[in-house]
């Protein structure tokens, strides 16, 4: 494969690097905004699962680099994975699912609140979609979780789902603390992918609920809500968002006479699978050396 031909195959892909943007993923939140105009009254935000960081890019040139200049904007970003620094956010590396991690995130907001949470957290897909959906839907109840402790009242959340079986029980768990319920699907989000986007709006708890770091909301017995009936089953509008006629995620464009290549805005600073890249140049990917083979296939090397 050659060095074009992501940007051949991905529009976004090619945008996010002309319009400087960290990753793909950028569009996706400026086509919700698009939408819901999620960024309207905004000072404070915080970015959950925010590696390589386009979001934090997104947000940090809505809410900080405006015409009226607000530097007072607290943007927090956290991630697993280290994230090369970007003026004006605050960066956490941490597991979001962890108690140490939600109360470093809440330690930034002591004596103030969060008016947006974002969350496009994706667990390292196995390809078993049900484990897949499982584990995305804990990272969104721990963002969940989180967002009762920092959120105000009236704020929004926006998190990643993935539209698998079980997702009514995820949408009544969201309305049981948002009374508008919304998914969406932006243009840039590929229509292969089961990946959509909760946009939560009007945080309003249940009267007497006290933010809870032990996660109640976590054991929850599993049932099919899908069962239910009449005013019992939750229906949560579907909406694709962002301009319906720009490009198509799932299609190929062909590159235009002006083309020229751009390498990424932001490499990935430590990636996880920085030593399979090296072993991959060394072209030993998958060669186990002699010493591990077992006996009888040193055997068979050697005849
Ligand atoms: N929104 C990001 C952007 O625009 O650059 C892209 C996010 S990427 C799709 C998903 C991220 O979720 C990965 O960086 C991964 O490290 C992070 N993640 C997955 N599980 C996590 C966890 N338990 N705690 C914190 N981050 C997590």
């Amino acid at each position: 494969m050659g060095k074009t031909s992501k940007d051949k195959r991905d529009v976004y892909y090619r945008l996010a690097k002309e319009e400087g943007w960290r990753a793909r993923s950028a569009f996706k939140l400026l086509q919700i905004d698009d939408e819901f105009h999620i960024f309207e009254g905004v000072k404070n935000a915080v970015d959950l699962c925010a590696a390589p960081g386009s979001w934090s890019q997104v947000l940090t040139r809505k809410l900080r680099n405006k015409d009226d200049d607000s530097p007072t904007a607290k943007i927090v970003a956290v991630d697993l994975q280290a994230m090369a620094p970007l003026p004006g956010v605050i960066q956490i590396q941490g597991d979001i699912t962890q108690l140490s991690t939600a109360e470093k995130i809440i330690q930034h907001f002591e004596g103030e609140k969060a008016d947006l949470v974002v969350c496009d957290g994706a667990p390292d897909v196995t390809g078993l979609h049900d484990i897949d959906e499982y584990v995305q839907a804990q990272l969104l109840l721990a963002a969940l979780n989180i967002t009762t402790h920092v959120l105000k009242e009236g704020g929004v959340f926006v998190a990643k789902i993935f539209r698998g079986r079980d997702i009514t029980l995820l949408y009544s768990q969201l309305r049981i603390f948002f009374p508008k319920v919304t998914v969406a699907k932006p243009t840039s989000s590929r229509n292969s992918s089961i990946e959509a986007f909760v946009v939560c709006q009007n945080y309003a708890p249940p009267s007497g609920y006290i933010p809870n770091m032990s996660n109640p909301l976590l054991d929850h017995q599993y049932c099919d809500w899908n069962e239910w009936e009449g005013p019992n089953r939750v229906i949560v509008p579907f909406l694709a968002c962002g301009d319906l006629s720009a490009y198509d995620s799932d299609m190929s464009y062909p590159l235009d006479t002006e083309y020229k290549f751009r390498p990424p805005t932001q490499m990935p600073i430590n990636p996880p699978y920085h030593e399979a890249v090296c072993i991959k140049k060394q072209d030993q990917l998958a060669k186990p050396a002699v010493d591990q083979l077992t006996k009888f296939e040193s055997l068979e090397l050697k005849e």
